[in-house]
């Protein structure tokens, strides 16, 4: 755990009694402050009051005497509208902050040089995150990961000089992290999102700029115009700013040239890592996350050499094209994160031939955004309450069956594609859609998905849940 002693000795307010806000109430506690604690689900504030924080329903409370608000970045501090709490802090001058903040104050207390990544973005931060990590510990660093992905920041070890930090920030926590400075901030792209916590794309967009705007070097992914704007505007401010592209060759910064990691200065390009045979980093996504995983971790001091090793050894995330298993030419891929049209589209690019099960609980749009992608797919399992509406979308583009569950889909396309004449044959789960009317959620929908793939003869496992 690390202490904020940031606020040793004062009384703070803190709403939002989750994981990782009775994490940051003890983190302020053991620093010294006096903590008062709330949140409007009563459960929540009896679990907090059994661990020794203080709990008041903060209507109630002397405003004028706290140094700060401290909110879970679950909370709306904007939209819809700001909750109640935010009001009342607003009304007393209280600033608020969430537990990024206090992360940020800490580590400049105690160890204001020690390498710090903060890495953000519309898609991609958990994988760029991992792996950003994942390279750093290969080559022999003490690496601490957290913020969005995992752990709770303020439950990883107290900073050090030589101890890197690689936090992943959503925008909820950006915006309550006012002082933000990481040592090397990546900003990988932004598409719209969220829109109804952050209003409008340009709010959404400025406060995903922050990260970048508050750190010593700026990496930016500018292969959409919002980030390309900013990587410009930061760099007129006078910023460090390293520029990567999954597809452009740059003049300066770092590109992708098929599997190649390409350096680029002053209009020379010189190859500095490959992703050719990564199985964990397949797809031009990927590759714009790679690439940003070896703009922070040169920053912060290593090797190419180190860096190709660390990317070779990465085993991906769970349900992010996570490859589970392999029975000859036909690999099977739980892809169960992709909740939508959008985040499917990643998967559906990156193989030729592809034996799709796809259903759940459907959202807006369906699948028609993917059609461009209806080529690469061999045959379609439909499952779920989504199935007879994407069956209509398919209608003669694409072969597809009514599997209805998700087993019954594993077993034929795993028939079908032992059949498939092609060099690789892929059973992907990219089910563009939400899981709960069969599962529980995403993850469950994922696990079912490996299970069923591996149970099945002569199949042999791919890794395991990371
Ligand atoms: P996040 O943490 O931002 O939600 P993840 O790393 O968990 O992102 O990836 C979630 C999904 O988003 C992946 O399964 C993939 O489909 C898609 N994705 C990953 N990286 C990118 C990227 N750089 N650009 C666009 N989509 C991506």
């Amino acid at each position: 755990m690390i202490p904020a002693t940031s606020f040793s000795g004062r009384k703070v307010a803190l709403f939002g009694l989750g994981g990782s806000g009775i994490a940051t109430a003890r983190a302020l506690i053991e620093g010294g402050a006096e903590v008062l604690a709330w949140d409007d689900n009563p459960d929540s504030a009896a679990k907090a009051e059994g661990q020794g924080i203080a709990t008041a329903d903060l209507r109630g409370a002397d405003w004028a005497g706290f140094a700060s608000f401290i909110l879970s970045p679950g909370v709306p501090l904007t939209h819809p509208k700001p909750h109640w709490s935010v009001d009342l802090a607003r009304a007393a001058g209280v600033e608020i902050i969430g537990d990024v903040e206090l992360f940020v104050r800490e580590r400049i207390l105690k160890a204001p040089a020690s390498p710090f990544i903060a890495i953000t973005g519309t898609n991609g931060k958990s994988t760029t995150t991992a792996l950003t990590a994942h390279i750093l510990k290969a080559a022999g660093r003490d690496a601490q990961m957290g913020g969005n992905i995992g752990q709770a920041v303020m439950t990883l070890d107290p900073p050090a000089p030589a101890r890197h930090y690689v936090i992943e920030c959503s925008s909820y926590q950006i915006d309550l992290a006012p002082s933000i400075n990481p040592s090397a901030g990546v900003l990988l792209n932004l598409t719209p999102d969220h829109l109804d916590r952050h209003g409008t794309m340009q709010h959404y967009a400025s406060i995903k700029e922050r990260l970048v705007a508050g750190s010593e070097t700026a990496i930016v992914g500018v292969d959409d115009s919002f980030c390309a704007r900013i990587a410009d505007r930061l760099e007129r401010a006078g910023k460090r700013v390293v520029r990567i592209s999954k597809r452009l060759p740059l003049a300066d910064g770092f590109f992708a040239d098929g599997t190649s990691l390409m350096r680029a200065a002053n209009g020379r390009h010189e190859r500095v890592a490959s992703l050719d045979g990564i199985g964990s980093l397949r797809g031009q996504h990927n590759a714009q996350n790679a690439l940003a995983a070896l703009a922070a971790c040169l920053d912060a001091g290593l090797e190419p050499g180190e860096i190709q090793s660390g990317l070779g050894s990465f085993p991906g995330l769970a349900h992010r094209m996570e490859q589970v298993g392999r029975k000859g030419h036909v690999l099977f891929v739980n892809d169960s994160k992709a909740t939508n049209a959008d985040a499917a589209a990643p998967a559906l690019s990156s193989f030729p031939r592809i034996y799709w099960i796809a259903g759940g609980l459907p959202k807006e749009g369906g699948i028609e955004p993917l059609r461009a992608f209806f080529p690469h797919v061999a045959k379609a399992y439909l499952i779920g309450e989504a199935a007879p509406a994407f069956a209509a979308t398919l209608g003669e583009a694409v072969p597809y069956e009514i599997a209805g569950t998700l087993a019954a889909a594993v077993e034929h396309a795993a028939a079908d594609a032992a059949k498939d004449a092609g060099s690789e044959a892929v059973v992907l789960l990219s089910p563009a859609c939400a899981s709960f009317d069969q599962f529980k959620n995403f993850e469950r929908r994922g696990e079912a998905f490996r299970q069923a793939a591996q149970s099945i003869d002569g199949v042999e496992p791919i890794g395991g849940d990371v």
